[in-house]
């Protein structure tokens, strides 16, 4: 893997222009939740495909689009 952190682009990252582009675009897939006690993350990797495959929330539950595995959540 090449690291290319120490040579970001500053261009997009903060251009003036859009602000904060980035998370707007993420629409319905975005991993984090934003909260009034900040970021959380939600997503959860689904435990058969490995990491990289999110599943999709439900009301109830989660699953996988990928495999079906599907996990049902306590109530809080
Ligand atoms: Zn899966």
């Amino acid at each position: 893997m090449a690291a290319e952190a120490k040579d970001k682009k500053p261009k997009d990252a903060k251009a003036g222009g859009g602000k904060e582009a980035k998370g707007v675009s993420a629409g319905k897939w975005s991993a984090y939740d934003a909260t009034g006690s900040g970021l959380v993350r939600k997503r959860k990797s689904c435990p058969k495909c490995g990491e990289g495959v999110f599943m999709a929330r439900h009301k109830d539950r989660e699953s996988c689009g990928k495999c079906g595995y599907t996990e049902f959540q306590k109530k809080q």
